[in-house]
């Protein structure tokens, strides 16, 4: 994990972290979806969309020497909505899903568990 301070270019080991260096946390919705735009834990929808490690720390060092990223707003805004989509999902979906996915093997497991105890 790899993230760039937005405020100051430090890199830092969590997303989340305030930044020991300037102090910087990002709290503003649009300053986390910066902050994880500058991070190698963009992914969206399980799609990488983050920059590689060298170019992070190459945007680090050019914050740091006072040239801010130009962020793409368009990019800012939908990693914004994607982040309500998220948060938006209600639990039951949520629920509904994990029995979906955990169903099959569970049956699985039941049947294999059925099987050896009756040959026994
Ligand atoms: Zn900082």
């Amino acid at each position: 994990m790899l993230a760039v301070c937005v405020h100051c270019g430090n890199i830092k080991r969590t997303l989340s972290a305030g930044c020991v260096i300037c102090h910087f946390q990002p709290h503003a919705a649009e300053d986390k979806a910066k902050a994880f735009i500058l991070s190698t834990a963009y992914e969206i929808d399980g799609e990488y969309r983050g920059m590689t490690r060298e170019q992070l720390t190459a945007i680090g060092t050019a914050i740091e020497n006072g040239h801010p990223y130009a962020f793409d707003q368009t990019e800012v805004q939908s990693v914004i909505a994607y982040a309500k989509r998220v948060l938006a999902v209600p639990p039951r979906r949520l629920v509904i899903d994990g029995v979906r996915w955990l169903l099959p093997p569970l049956l699985i497991l039941m049947v294999a568990y059925l099987l050896v105890f009756w040959t026994k």
